[in-house]
């Protein structure tokens, strides 16, 4: 019987060995231990946060104020722009670096610690493809002072839809002219530069139609909108970007001409993991707090996390916890071992951001009526959870790209 049982698997070895299936298969390879500097990184950050986000955490949400001294302190302790490369005055830190980080601030307050992650999406783009003058001079000014940076693709008209969008850059002698909309910027009011992506060929396909510009914050012809007022993660500045005939020299062209668009897109596979760490950092603030409260609040002569219906909904918090967690920080490893992770770093975005919006709301279900009141803290991670699953490629998305793969692969044979 179980020579039987061995046989096939052994010829499927030799199969994968042929045929490389599995060779080099992301889906069988992860090392989940941290390293100590890790383990040190994640202390910082956690005690970072215990002292300066979530003591203030209520009051930025209640009045939308920007954290600006909380982001200039966590620069001053080196937790913003974590991934510029040492080359350009950065700690050139890895993505499971970053993760830990992320979790650990989002876990204070995810609206401080999207202002702060948006740092790391504008520069992402410059990282993968900018000329090494562009980088020394806009990487290098954020490791030299607290500066924040934004990253303008989404539209009006376009944002799930990429490839829609209409803001154009024209060639005019060394330098070029963009006019524009762009909508829900994070950071918009408060950066120094734009990462702006724009539309350089009108008759090209998404692949070459695109070219990404670094855009000084105050050049002539920039009209930056009004604070939104979003549902939640309020103290995070999102604003509309107008480009009015913006001239921006040809040495503010990152890469090639009408390479933009893998750029914009390539910046996921580092900031998608990040994005999921600060669900996963929200998904575990709201199963603590339901736990502490559960074993607080009595009801019928016991304090409720004894009755079986909260301890389950417990369970299934903590499971989500974990899980998304462990997807996090697998998509991050591939990406730091030098594997494609974008799949993965997809699975992540949507599970995490999903995990968080569950735990959210069944937090708010444990605190009972007053899970309903702003003086207690999960009304703000239920309001603050939706846009997990919303920004850096909704949930929707995240599943087509995720679709896309798998069935590509079982096309080729791969499973
Ligand atoms: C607070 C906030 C901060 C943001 N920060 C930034 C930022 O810093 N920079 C930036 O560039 N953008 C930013 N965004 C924009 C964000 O990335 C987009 O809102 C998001 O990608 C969705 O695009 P959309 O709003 O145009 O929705 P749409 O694309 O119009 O989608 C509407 C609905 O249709 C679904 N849908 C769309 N297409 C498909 C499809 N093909 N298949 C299945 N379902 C589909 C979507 O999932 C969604 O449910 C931010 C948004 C918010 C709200």
């Amino acid at each position: 019987m179980f020579a039987t049982r061995a046989t096939p698997l052994r010829s499927l070895g030799r199969l994968a060995a042929q045929k490389k299936f599995f060779s080099a298969s992301a889906a069988t390879r992860i090392n989940l231990a941290l390293t100590p500097e890790q383990l040190e990184l994640q202390e910082l950050a956690r005690s970072f946060t215990a002292k300066e986000i979530t003591p203030n955490a209520a009051h930025h949400d209640r009045t939308g104020e920007y954290p600006s001294e909380i982001l200039k302190k966590a620069w001053e302790v080196g937790l913003l722009n974590t991934h510029i490369p040492e080359a350009y005055g950065g700690l050139g830190l890895g993505v499971l670096d970053c993760s830990l980080i992320s979790e650990e601030m989002s876990y204070g307050c995810s609206g401080i610690q999207t202002a702060a992650e948006a740092n790391g999406l504008a520069e992402a783009p410059v990282i993968l493809g900018a000329s090494d003058a562009l980088k020394k001079k806009y990487l290098g000014r954020m490791t030299e002072e607290p500066l924040m940076c934004a990253y303008c693709v989404t539209e009006p008209i376009a944002g799930s839809d990429v490839a829609g969008i209409a803001t154009k850059a024209v060639k005019k002698g060394n330098s070029w002219s963009i006019s524009g909309s762009k909508m829900w910027i994070t950071n918009g009011g408060k950066a120094n530069w734009y990462f702006v992506l724009a539309k350089t060929d009108a008759n090209a396909g998404p692949g070459k139609a695109f070219t990404g510009f670094v855009v000084d914050a105050n050049s002539p012809g920039i009209t930056v909108g009004k604070k939104e007022i979003n549902m939640g993660q309020r103290c995070s500045d999102t604003r509309g970007i107008t480009f009015e005939d913006v001239e921006v020299s040809d040495e503010n062209r990152i890469g090639d001409i009408g390479k933009g668009f893998q750029l914009a897109m390539g910046a996921f596979d580092v900031t998608r993991p990040l994005v999921a760490s600060a669900a996963v950092g929200l998904a575990r603030r709201a199963y603590e707090e339901a736990l502490k409260y559960s074993l607080e609040r009595k009801t019928m002569g016991k304090p409720i996390a004894e009755h079986q219906a909260v301890a389950f909904m417990l369970a299934d918090m903590a499971i989500g916890v974990e899980a998304a967690r462990g997807l996090v920080h697998k998509t991050a490893w591939l990406r730091d071992n030098g594997e494609r992770n974008t799949l993965y770093a997809s699975m992540a975005k949507a599970m995490a951001s999903e995990v968080a919006n569950k735990n959210a709301a069944d937090a708010v279900q444990i605190f009972g009526g007053n899970g309903f009141n702003s003086e207690y803290p999960v009304e703000k991670l239920m309001r603050d959870a939706k846009i997990f699953m919303i920004y850096e490629g909704t949930s929707q998305i995240q599943r087509l790209i995720i679709s896309r793969a798998i069935i590509d692969n079982a096309k080729k044979g791969i499973f």
